[in-house]
């Protein structure tokens, strides 16, 4: 019951996002008020302090800009908000440096990792792809839970939903990046014994096979590269999402976004909230 009361009084981030293309500027104030405290976290990874607050602003202007013109995401909105950050960081980094790509736009409303040098030597994109095809409810769920380890009391809110709820999503989104990642592998080849065991890594991983077919996956890898380099990657998929996906958004700021305590990140997120105020009017 108690959280019933607590969901129809907190707005989820996908119901305040649907209200700002509505026109609810204000309810762009809760976004920023929920948001703010990581973008500065990222953002001052990046810039001192006073450039990375004007960075935050600009992001945050960015991200509203695309909402009015029914752009930008529907629930993920941090992951989306962290991706403006390093985006325009770059971008500023670029127009010191040489004409600006007229396409940015483009691919920062796609919310496709930008893919500098960094990322591109970062070998394990496909489960940032694998990511970025999920639904935005499961980005969601797993970048909070996942990325930033939060705990699901914390997450509820932003989806409208209680702790329990959280978690029964979490898992659920788990299985569906494990899917979609060996769906883009099993896509990928045309050698009939690995198709027939790429659907079975996932069960294999988690020890959840027949003793027939645990053997059976067994003997592949024993003379298969390829599906050892899978099963490699999946295991990564499962024990440390973290270490896929933050760099993959974040590029190389992410050790220190996600270093940061959570005791830094509440001073630095009130120190946002003041400096951005505007959106709370
Ligand atoms: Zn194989």
């Amino acid at each position: 019951m108690d959280d019933l009361i607590e969901t129809t009084q907190q707005r989820s981030d996908a119901q305040l996002i649907a209200a700002v293309r509505a026109g609810d500027t204000a309810a762009y104030g809760l976004l920023f008020q929920r948001h703010a405290a990581a973008a500065t976290r990222l953002s001052r990874q990046l810039l001192s302090t006073g450039e990375a607050d004007d960075l935050v602003s600009e992001a945050f202007l960015k991200v509203l800009s695309l909402l009015q013109d029914g752009k930008g995401p529907d629930e993920a909105f941090r992951a989306y908000l962290l991706t403006a950050v390093r985006r325009l960081h770059v971008d500023r980094i670029r127009a010191t440096t040489r004409t600006r790509p007229t396409d940015d736009e483009h691919v920062l409303d796609r919310g496709v990792p930008f893919d500098d040098a960094v990322s591109a030597a970062f070998e394990n994109d496909a489960a940032a792809r694998a990511f970025a095809s999920l639904p935005e409810r499961w980005q969601l769920v797993l970048w909070h839970l996942e990325v930033e380890g939060q705990k699901p009391a914390a997450v509820a809110p932003l989806l409208g939903m209680s702790p329990n709820s959280v978690s029964a999503l979490a898992y659920r989104a788990r299985e569906g990046l494990r899917a979609a990642y060996l769906e883009s592998h099993a896509a990928a080849t045309t050698d009939e014994a690995c198709r027939a065991v790429t659907p079975l890594l996932g069960g294999f991983v988690r020890q959840t096979l027949s003793a027939r077919d645990t053997a059976k996956v067994d003997r592949h890898l024993d003379g298969c590269r390829r599906c050892t380099g899978v099963h490699l990657e999946l295991v990564e998929v499962n024990q440390n999402l973290r270490g896929l996906l933050a760099p993959a958004l974040l590029g190389p700021a992410a050790a220190g976004y996600l270093g940061a305590t959570g005791t830094a990140a509440a001073a630095l997120g009130a120190g946002g909230i003041a400096a951005g105020g505007a959106w709370a009017t």
